[in-house]
C-alpha cells in the first residue's frame, strides 16, 4: 500500500540548547518584519505589530539556526512518545528533542504555549489508552485537536496533493501537515485507522503493538520479557494481590 503518502519536513536544534521553558509577560507585542526560515505565514502579512494574548507558559526560542529533518519518516510512534508527555518540563525536552510543536514556536518572539500542547498530549494519550482498553464508549467520547468529538473535528492544518509517478504509472494522495502538532494528529490517525493493535503493558504502560509482524503475541500482556519478568517477581515478593 504505497497510495497514502506524508511528506513532512520540520526543523530542530542538533544542540537541544536553542529551546527553553519560560513563564510570558503579559500583553507582549510582536513586530512582524523578517520572516524566519520557512516562515511563509509572516511572509505574507505587510509589516505591523500585533498584540499577544497573555499565556502562562511558552517554549521559547532563541535565534540560532534550526536543521531540517522527517519526524514522520523517522519516527514511526512519534505521538505515543508525545502522548506520554504531561509535564510543562516534558514537552519542553520533547521540543528540544524533535523541535518547537507549531509555527508559533518557531517564531523567536511567540513561542509554543505549553498549555495548549498539554491538552493535545492529554487527549491523545486517552484515546490510545481507550482504544488499547477495547473500550469502545471511552474511544467514542474522547476529544480530538481542538476539544470537539473526534469525528467532527479536523486534524489541523494538512495540505493535500495528487502526485503522478511516472516511473510505476501511479497515482499517490499525498499529505503534508503544516506543522509538527499536525503531524502527530495525523500519524495517530493512520495508526488508529490501520490494522495494527495496540496493548498497554501491565509494567510500563508503554504502548506496543501485538499480532502478526510484531515480536509479541495477540495475548501478550507486556511490551517485552523483561517486563514480563520484573512483574510477576515483584507480585510474588510483594504477596497476592
Ligand atoms: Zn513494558
Amino acid at each position: 500500500m504505497r497510495q497514502l503518502l506524508f511528506d513532512f519536513e520540520w526543523f530542530r536544534d542538533p544542540t537541544q540548547t536553542a529551546f527553553e521553558l519560560v513563564g510570558a509577560e503579559p500583553g507582549r507585542s510582536l513586530k512582524l518584519g523578517a520572516p524566519a526560515e520557512g516562515e511563509t505565514l509572516v511572509q505574507t502579512r505587510p509589516e505591523m505589530t500585533v498584540l499577544l494574548p497573555t499565556r502562562q507558559l511558552v517554549v521559547l526560542r532563541r535565534v540560532t539556526m534550526l536543521q531540517s529533518y522527517r519526524p514522520l519518516d523517522l519516527y514511526r510512534n512519534l505521538f505515543n512518545q508525545f502522548s506520554r508527555v504531561q509535564t510543562p518540563e516534558g514537552i519542553c525536552n520533547f521540543i528540544k528533542m524533535f523541535g518547537p510543536l507549531t509555527n508559533d514556536g518557531r517564531n523567536p518572539d511567540v513561542g509554543d504555549d505549553i498549555v495548549a500542547l498539554m491538552a493535545h498530549s492529554r487527549q491523545m494519550r486517552k484515546l490510545l489508552e481507550a482504544y488499547a482498553a477495547d473500550d469502545k464508549i471511552a474511544v467514542a467520547q474522547t476529544l480530538g485537536p481542538k476539544g470537539l468529538p473526534l469525528d467532527n473535528n479536523s486534524i489541523g492544518d494538512v495540505e493535500a496533493r495528487i502526485v503522478f509517478e511516472p516511473a510505476d504509472g501511479a497515482f499517490q494522495l499525498q499529505l503534508t501537515p503544516k506543522n509538527l502538532i499536525s503531524a502527530l494528529w495525523l500519524q495517530l490517525g493512520q495508526f488508529l485507522s490501520g490494522k495494527e493493535r495496540l496493548k498497554i503493558c501491565f509494567h510500563c504502560s508503554e504502548l506496543f503493538e501485538v499480532g502478526a509482524g510484531t515480536t509479541r503475541r495477540a495475548d501478550s500482556k507486556f511490551c517485552s520479557d523483561e517486563h514480563r519478568i520484573i512483574h510477576n517477581s515483584r507480585r510474588r515478593t510483594s504477596g497476592a494481590d
